[in-house]
């Protein structure tokens, strides 16, 4: 897809030669090199240590928000105070080992009761902080989350079954190994592994700490929520592929906001859609096993996720999970009925595909850290009608270079790539009516910031 239609591009930047362009990007350097640190962390990521963080998370044998978090049970090993305290050691295990890397936060609220909490609900946020390690740059935050929460077919049932070992044992297994293995690492940006709640009673951790971050004025760069990324062995499932599924206009667009979008096709350019294409770039880059299918819908029918309250608050998130559900084996208590076996158990499981979607996951992260913050102010000079398209952008702390991306109105991916140097603007011979531009920031090794998108300027 990405080179579909870049030869055509490249032919035109060769027949209308355009002093500002200094050469066309060719079609086999469109894919950003993989830095070989991060190739090594990938293969750091192992299927068994997910299996073992799932089946542990099961053996609470509820993680209802509802059930028990009093001393007693979790000394006894049930329900989500268990759970909470098992992830909080984990992630303090990791900064052991890296010296104290990490910052291991849990951040608990109390709940007012609300459609599905019925009664004041301490609610925990668990998470580790790898602070970056450029002054400047660990202000900005990448962040990957999974809900330690489950579910069987009744949201009150505080005491009953609800292994979760897919919803979302696996997506708070991709948390930890990501965890684990970039802990090891350092990067100049902040990573954050975050574990939250509350999810199956109405997104509620998450709304909690994206309502914080945003009091807080964090600059959170981009947020992956797996949810759901267990790669359940049913004969339909297609291991090959994970889902990312992003908003469109966003949701917490002003009306100034979405009458620009309105007006200039703007729709597939939320800054969520630049983080599923970059996500998309990162696996071709690094031959990740669990391949992308960039989904444009916000999520799921009849379903939401923790994405969400990122989006609301404003910040860019989307959602990962895996391309077949099998609805036999979420949200169900465990039980065998006309030979169909239900309840969303480990056996159901795949790991090597949950690790390979950590690897797409931790990918991501560790070239987003490792790459200087997107270029501010980009702008699309529309002072006067012409054919030509002049960009114009700061420049951001650490770059080496800027890349110029393009593509038809109507492809999903940027199809054209050209790096234009250390300069604040740049000049295509290209009709900025017949094509949808970005501009990112390079570092000397490679590193891609996340692309954006230029407002006009007349
Ligand atoms: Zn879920």
């Amino acid at each position: 897809m990405f080179h579909s239609r870049i030869s055509l591009i490249f032919a035109l930047l060769v027949s209308v030669p355009y002093r500002t362009v200094a050469q066309a990007a060719a079609p086999e350097d469109a894919t950003p090199p993989a830095d070989p640190q991060i190739t090594a962390a990938l293969a750091d990521i192992s299927a068994q240590r997910i299996q073992a963080d799932i089946e542990k998370l099961v053996s609470f044998q509820t993680r209802l928000t509802l059930s028990a978090q009093d001393p007693d049970s979790i000394k006894a090993g049930r329900g989500i105070g268990a759970a909470r305290e098992w992830i909080r050691e984990e992630f303090e295990r990791y900064s052991r080992a890296c010296g104290g890397c990490l910052e291991v936060k849990t951040d608990g609220f109390t709940e007012d009761p609300a459609d599905r909490i019925p009664k004041p609900t301490v609610i925990t946020n668990v998470y580790a902080v790898l602070r970056g390690t450029d002054p400047e740059s660990a202000k900005r935050i990448v962040l990957v989350t999974g809900h330690y929460d489950s579910r069987n077919g009744d949201t009150f049932d505080a005491s009953g079954i609800a292994p979760g070992a897919n919803d979302d044992g696996s997506g708070t297994a991709v948390s930890l190994e990501c965890a684990r293995v970039l802990s090891k690492l350092k990067f100049p940006a902040t990573i954050i592994f975050l574990t939250v709640a509350g999810e199956e009673q109405g997104l509620n951790g998450s709304h909690h700490f994206a309502k914080m971050a945003k009091d807080q004025a964090w600059d959170i760069e981009a947020a992956l929520n797996n949810d759901i990324v267990g790669g359940d062995r049913s004969p339909q499932q297609n291991p090959s592929i994970v889902r990312v599924f992003s908003e469109g206009v966003p949701l917490a667009a002003t009306d100034a906001e979405v009458r620009r979008i309105r007006n200039l096709g703007g729709e597939n350019d939320s800054a969520s859609r630049q983080l599923a294409r970059y996500i998309a770039e990162v696996s071709r880059t690094y031959k990740t096993a669990a391949k992308p299918l960039i989904v444009f819908r916000l999520d799921r029918y009849l379903r939401g996720g923790d994405h969400i309250s990122l989006n609301e608050q404003g910040y860019t998130a989307v959602r990962f999970t895996e391309y077949r559900e099998d609805y036999n084996h979420q949200h169900q208590n465990v039980r065998t009925e006309n030979g169909i076996e239900y309840g969303d158990l480990s056996k159901f499981v795949n790991f090597d595909y949950v690790a390979n979607v950590a690897r797409v996951n931790a990918a991501t992260l560790a070239s987003l850290a490792s790459a200087p913050a997107p270029p501010a102010r980009v702008r699309l000079q529309t002072k006067q009608l012409e054919n030509d398209s002049t960009l114009t952008w700061e420049a951001s702390p650490g770059s080496a270079s800027y890349e110029v991306l393009w593509r038809d109105t109507a492809s999903p991916e940027w199809e054209g790539a050209q790096l234009v140097g250390n300069v604040t603007h740049a000049t295509l011979p290209l009709s900025k009516d017949n094509v949808i531009f970005a501009v990112r920031a390079v570092d000397g090794a490679g590193h891609r910031s996340l692309p954006v998108v230029p407002q006009p300027e007349r």
